[in-house]
């Protein structure tokens, strides 16, 4: 499709400085930053949080704080570097008081996530938390019932599972981690990891 790497990197340069620009909603007032997302453009994984933290919005880079911390954990446990995944969110700017995005919110911006999605073409996409998953695979259901289980959308298949956030805030609880730990290894088993 690209005919050279060059213009391959033009391409997404052109996509980051729209997102780092945008102004269509009005979250974009409040932000210090836009947070596009980072990694490699070829990754055959990408992770989609629900949206920009406190220390995301400052740094312009996506998971940065506890949570993103412990991303990095656990993408290295699956024998990743941080810098060969795709990692973004379904918005790319700070909901006030870090609330959950509004539907009218997610509407406006997610034409970047899918613009990433066929630019990256990742094979497997894991949605963090019910947010990321929804946007998926809509569902009543909750993440229990859902996580652990591959979806189709389009050429890709998605994982949910818990956001780094949830296990966060469930330090002690090791039946989360569990769960996330048989969700990621059932990702790297699908791309012949182990
Ligand atoms: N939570 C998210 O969903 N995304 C981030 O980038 C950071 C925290």
């Amino acid at each position: 499709m690209f005919s050279s790497s060059s213009s391959k990197n033009s391409v997404y340069n052109s996509l980051r400085e729209r997102i780092i620009h945008c102004q269509k909603c009005p979250l974009s007032q409040g932000r210090t930053n836009a947070v596009p997302g980072e990694g490699s453009v070829e990754a055959e994984l990408m992770f989609v949080g629900e949206a920009p933290g406190r220390d995301e919005d400052i740094q312009g880079k996506p998971f940065v704080g506890r949570a993103g911390q412990l991303l990095t954990k656990i993408i290295n446990a699956m024998e990743f570097k941080r810098e060969d995944v795709y990692i973004t969110n379904l918005i790319k700017c700070r909901p006030p008081e870090n609330r959950t995005p509004y539907k009218e919110e997610i509407e406006k911006c997610q034409d970047y996530l899918l613009e990433q999605l066929k630019f990256v073409k990742p094979r497997v996409v894991v949605a963090l938390g019910k947010v990321a998953s929804d946007f998926f695979v809509p569902s009543s259901l909750g993440m229990t019932a859902l996580r652990g289980n591959f979806y189709q959308y389009g050429p890709v298949q998605v994982m949910p599972t818990f956001h780094p956030s949830y296990i966060v805030r469930n330090e002690g609880n090791r039946i989360i981690k569990k769960m996330v730990w048989e969700d990621m290894k059932k990702v790297m088993a699908f791309l012949g990891k182990r």
